[in-house]
């Protein structure tokens, strides 16, 4: 049996689903992004890390559903639901200039964005650049070649090779 990702939607439609995560370090900033993006974003899903969500719910009343916090699990929920095709669009503002607890955790859900082609923003030009693009008015396909290619090679080894 062939497992062929392209068989599986993995679209992005006109209302993006879109994970919103901030450093303690760049909460500012998100929120001063999310406040002057309002109008943008309040036509799109938003979800995001415990406190990131609460905070921007609370500075701009725009609509957050909040997973649990970073350090706690939260990037790991944000990366599962890419996996799953529930999320497909991030902002992550990672701070480049302080070590984080759940630095395995923030590098596996960079990781998987890019495994997943999902449009990933890691900082605030780069954020402005995404929403601003023709693209967040239209569906789009991502394209999930190489993990066709993978899902290929796998399943060409057979149960022979693991005997040894
Ligand atoms: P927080 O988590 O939104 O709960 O602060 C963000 C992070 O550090 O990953």
């Amino acid at each position: 049996m062939t497992i062929k990702i392209s068989d599986v939607s993995f679209k992005i439609g006109k209302q993006k689903r879109i994970a919103l995560i901030a450093h303690d370090g760049k909460k500012d900033d998100m929120v001063k992004w999310a406040d002057k993006n309002k109008d943008i974003l309040k036509n799109h899903f938003l979800c995001g890390t415990g406190t990131t969500a609460r905070i921007i719910s609370d500075k701009t009343g725009l609509p957050v559903k909040a997973f649990n916090s970073g350090p706690l699990g939260g990037d790991q929920q944000i990366g599962a639901r890419i996996v799953e095709g529930s999320v497909d669009f991030v902002v992550f503002l990672w701070d480049p200039l302080e070590s984080q607890p759940h630095d395995p955790d923030v590098k596996a859900l960079l990781r998987i964005a890019v495994v997943y082609n999902i449009p990933i923003a890691n900082n605030i030009a780069t954020a402005d650049f995404l929403l601003n693009s023709a693209y967040m008015n239209e569906e789009y396909d991502r394209k999930l070649d190489n993990i066709e290619k993978h899902l290929a090679n796998r399943m060409e080894l057979k149960s022979e090779d693991f005997r040894n």
